[in-house]
């Protein structure tokens, strides 16, 4: 009796979709949930994994207290017990083995603030063997997309799909992994009687909803993509313009359509040539159309030639920036897309900015350490600069022979927190790794697969369970699969000891004795780290891919204000600013306080680059000489340069009036690197960090599709249409096919 309600919103964590979840709390118990009737994604809706959220923080399964296993017992340890004991044992395998015998394990269900600091706590302790599930998953999206068109993610949003006249699938089950996201995809089609293409080898219940169904063999995308290709060509239906003007390499690209007839295909797929042409007719006429694809195209050895083959279909068909086209890619966990952002991956540092010291130089001066420091830390600085071991061989480097890991040592500890229950896979390797491990740290508000293996490979002693607090009893942003940001409250205080994540990074920090340095600009209270500093902080080094504009009081903002949403056509309709208030999507340029939009539409040709538009120019192929332009450092700018245009950067700036404000060493690297691209692949980060810091001083960024802000400044565009090699998707995997399809009788059952 007189207890009040509260409401608090958070965002739901089963998928990617973004869904909001209104908590009803009294007393400090969550004792109701809604789904938000003012989210513009769930309009009133959750699907039953997001009805049931509450059931994460309640559930009886919660770690209650540390646990370590003593001789093959659980034992209940206090806190100071186990962070003392699991730091004193880390550092003593540093010192016989070196810092990158500690693997740090992350999980795409952090949020930004903790995958960030997760990251950041790997450098400061001196490895890049820091990764997480998206390895997995979607880093072949990642790769594939960003080698097309630049930015590593979806190019339009959920409820932008309602705007599609034709939907392809290839490789989504949106109906049972996206269900919220599938009711924009059907309102849609309803709306705009569209046509609902769904490829897959299985009737799924999102072919149960299609308008055309295609059966194709599995392992079969690329030559079913060329096989649309190849019919658009033959009829024109390809969109000269928009290649004429935005694409380069389409000769190429015409060279590997011709391999593709209607017959090969139909042998190779299985798919009627007939289907086939009917497809590529509704893909490439009825308009605007997108394709929506998740991990059916990923998690394949071909997962990022799956991707570049989609991309290209794309442009072909010139289905990529406008509203109801694009690459619609719907990612797994709530935050596979910010986790990737922040870094916490084994190729970069935060934000794409790669590993070369041009990197690391940006990172130290955005953290305000020593670049010398960092230096020190690792076991050299070749491996400072090379990539991690990838989560899918962290058992290869326990098990084999120490002179075959290309590090000092084995790996002999794993540090896996963050709900990384489903990141191990190969479990016979993975189960001898982990009884070889002399220490296994499991942080999770839950007993995960990775404690239970532990179990069942045998381990006696050296294992630690550490119960985190989920990601409702903390607050912080997290990234949607359509790159919106949004901040998630804290809805009650954690469980009996659960620790937030950012405290116990923090105390792990303090006891291996680099927490000064580490929180250097961070607020911390009582040992918990504020979220809204690190996004600060965040906001002040992520000019390679735009979240310079989301601060914290933003996101609350538009948390709060959601309401203020036009519900027919979906748009923000007052509110301190204009656009989707789906989150604030990056890229968002500028300092906060200059109010971008976020850009719900990636290029958008239609929009002043400060509304969120930008120019736009596509590759059909990109990987030169073998360089992965997502490891080789900024790729944004960082592109624009290494593609060779360091004199155009610089000369945007001259226009401008700033080039005054670099630093004279900053004006001998342009004009060491004047036109020549391979030392401009070496030196775009450094540039690129000195030419950040002259646009943050004057409040906006000519960063990320550089030539979008240069143009927008008026700056004319000099560049060339390019005509470079074309990288052209492996497909290695269907020349089995002949050999496979003699031993093994396809046959294709009824629907
Ligand atoms: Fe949660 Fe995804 Fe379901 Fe929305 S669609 S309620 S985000 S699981």
């Amino acid at each position: 009796p007189g207890a009040t309600v509260e409401i608090r919103k958070n965002v739901c964590t089963h998928c990617a979709v973004g869904c909001t979840v209104t908590a009803e709390v009294s007393n400090g118990v969550w004792i109701g949930q809604e789904p938000s009737f003012d989210s513009p994604i769930n309009r009133g809706s959750h699907c039953a994994k997001g009805a049931s959220v509450r059931e994460l923080v309640h559930s009886d399964r919660r770690l209650k207290y540390p646990l370590k296993m003593v001789n093959g017992e659980w034992q209940r340890a206090s806190w100071d017990e186990a962070i003392s004991a699991i730091c004193d044992k880390i550092m003593q395998i540093r010192g016989t083995s070196g810092p990158d015998s500690v693997y740090w394990l992350g999980s795409a269900k952090f949020t930004n603030e903790g995958a960030y600091l997760f990251r950041k706590l790997g450098a400061f302790w001196g490895t890049n063997n820091t990764d997480h599930q998206a390895r997995i998953c979607h880093s072949t999206t990642v790769t594939g997309v960003a080698n097309t068109w630049g930015y590593g993610a979806m190019t339009n949003s959920i409820n932008d799909m309602r705007n599609a006249k034709t939907l392809l699938y290839v490789g989504s089950n949106a109906a049972e992994a996206h269900p919220v996201a599938m009711q924009h995809m059907l309102e849609g089609k309803e709306l705009n009687n569209a046509n609902m293409i769904v490829v897959d080898p299985r009737m799924t219940r999102t072919a149960a909803h299609a308008t055309d169904y295609v059966r194709l063999r599995p392992g079969t995308d690329i030559p079913f993509l060329y096989g649309l290709m190849w019919h658009i060509v033959k009829n024109g239906w390809e969109d000269k313009e928009f290649i004429q003007s935005r694409v380069y390499g389409y000769d190429d690209v015409l060279k590997e359509i011709e391999k593709w007839p209607p017959d090969e295909v139909e042998r190779v797929t299985g798919v009627p040539g007939a289907q086939v042409e009917h497809i590529a007719r509704l893909f490439a006429t009825e308009k605007p159309a997108t394709l929506i694809w998740c991990m059916g195209q990923t998690q394949h050895t071909v997962g990022t030639a799956n991707v570049r083959t989609s991309c290209i279909l794309l442009l072909l068909t010139g289905n990529v920036g406008k509203p109801g086209t694009g690459a619609n890619i719907l990612r797994g966990h709530d935050n596979v897309q910010g986790a990737t952002d922040v870094g916490l991956d084994i190729v970069t540092l935060p934000f794409y900015y790669g590993l070369k010291d041009t990197a690391w130089k940006h990172w130290s001066r955005v953290w305000q350490v020593d670049y010398d420091w960092f230096v020190s830390r690792f076991d050299s600085k070749e491996i400072m600069e090379a990539p991690g071991i990838p989560l899918t061989r962290w058992f290869d480097a326990v098990l084999l022979p120490k002179d075959q890991v290309h590090q000092k040592d084995n790996v002999r500890a794993m540090f896996v927190q963050g709900h990384a229950s489903n990141s191990i896979t190969r479990i016979p390797e993975s189960l001898k790794a982990l009884a070889k491990l002399d220490l296994l740290v499991v942080v999770d508000p839950h007993p995960t697969t990775w404690a239970s293996l532990s179990v069942k490979a045998g381990r006696k002693d050296g294992t630690w369970l550490l119960p985190a607090c989920t990601q409702f009893e903390a607050k912080g942003s997290r990234v949607a699969s359509n790159r919106s940001l949004q901040w998630g409250e804290q809805i009650v205080k954690p469980s009996f000891e659960a620790k937030d994540d950012l405290e116990i990074m923090y105390l792990v920090a303090q006891r291996l004795g680099f927490a000064d340095k580490m929180f250097k600009n961070i607020k911390v209270e009582n040992n918990l780290p504020e979220a809204e500093d690190i996004l600060r902080e965040m906001n002040r080094g992520s000019w390679s891919t735009g979240y310079c504009g989301q601060s914290p009081e933003r996101l609350k903002l538009h948390m709060a204000n959601q309401k203020d949403f036009d519900l027919v056509t979906l748009r923000a309709t007052s509110g301190p600013a204009k656009g989707d208030y789906y989150g604030l999507p990056w890229p968002c340029w500028g300092k906060p306080e200059l109010k971008h939009p976020g850009t719900a539409l990636l290029y958008n040709t239609n929009l002043h680059v400060m509304d969120g538009g930008g120019t736009f120019r596509a590759r059909f192929g990109v990987e030169r000489d073998g360089v992965n332009l997502l490891a080789s450092g900024s790729y944004s700018l960082g592109s624009e340069i290494q593609d060779g245009y360091p004199e155009f950067t610089y000369g945007v700036l001259k226009k401008l009036g700033w080039d005054h404000d670099l630093a004279p060493d900053e004006l001998a690297t342009i004009q060491q690197i004047g036109g020549d691209k391979a030392d401009a692949v070496s030196w775009s980060t450094d540039l690129s960090g000195g030419i950040q810091r002259v646009a943050m001083k004057h409040g906006c960024l000519p960063y990320g599709n550089a030539r979008a802000r240069m143009n927008a400044f008026g700056v004319p565009d000099p560049i060339p249409v390019h005509r470079e090699p074309i990288y052209t998707p492996r497909v290695d995997l269907v020349a089995k096919y002949p050999t496979r399809q003699d031993e093994v009788q396809f046959r294709l059952p009824n629907i």
